[in-house]
């Protein structure tokens, strides 16, 4: 009973409520042990910064509960895309960041291309109303580099600011 319970305290320290990916320090937290995994190990590493078009537009007209549905719904869509071995957790409001470990960059901008389709073709429904939204992508190589995850974070949040500039609902190289 007791070790249910801090298990359960555990979760709940580590994960978003919403959603149920791993919160905002975890998933930080966790790119740092990465990026020290990769640097030991010389393995390449990849991550994917996430931000919901226009979202602002769907909680004011379809309202805050329609919102949180679609974050709900986007964040099974990236679930549902990891390997064992990735992450994806919720970096901020509606903005999601994805760890990928063994990918290169390559690999890393397809996978989050087959991802801005998914999220972009989602049949998400609030009752009879279907909800469409979609995403813009920023991608960045953690791996070689001697940079902190500061520095990676910054340098995706660049990548995913192309992506908004762009037209959003694209993943720039
Ligand atoms: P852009 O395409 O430039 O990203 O525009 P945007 O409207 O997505 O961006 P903006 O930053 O203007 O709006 C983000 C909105 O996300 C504002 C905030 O109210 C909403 N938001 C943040 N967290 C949540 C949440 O947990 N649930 C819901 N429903 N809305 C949230
Ligand atoms: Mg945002
Ligand atoms: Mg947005």
């Amino acid at each position: 009973e007791l070790l249910h319970e801090s298990q359960q305290m555990r979760h709940q320290a580590e994960h978003d409520g919403l959603t149920g990916l791993w919160n905002h320090r975890t998933i930080v937290e966790r790119l740092r042990e990465e990026m020290n995994r990769s640097r030991r190990n010389e393995t390449p590493l990849c991550v994917v910064l996430i931000d919901v078009d226009h979202f602002k537009q769907i909680n004011d007209n379809f309202g805050h509960l329609a919102g949180d549905l679609v974050l709900r719904e986007i964040g099974a869509i990236f679930s549902r895309s990891l390997r064992p071995y990735d992450y994806a957790g919720r970096y901020g409001g509606e903005e999601f960041l994805l760890i990928l470990p063994g990918c290169e960059l390559e690999t890393a901008l397809s996978r989050a291309e087959q991802l801005r389709v998914a999220v972009q073709s989602a049949r998400m429904m609030d009752g009879k109303t279907r909800l469409q939204v979609t995403a813009s992508f920023g991608v960045a190589s953690a791996f070689p580099s001697q940079e902190d995850a500061e520095a990676v974070i910054r340098a995706v949040d660049a990548a995913l600011y192309r992506a908004k500039r762009k037209g959003r609902n694209c993943v720039p190289c």
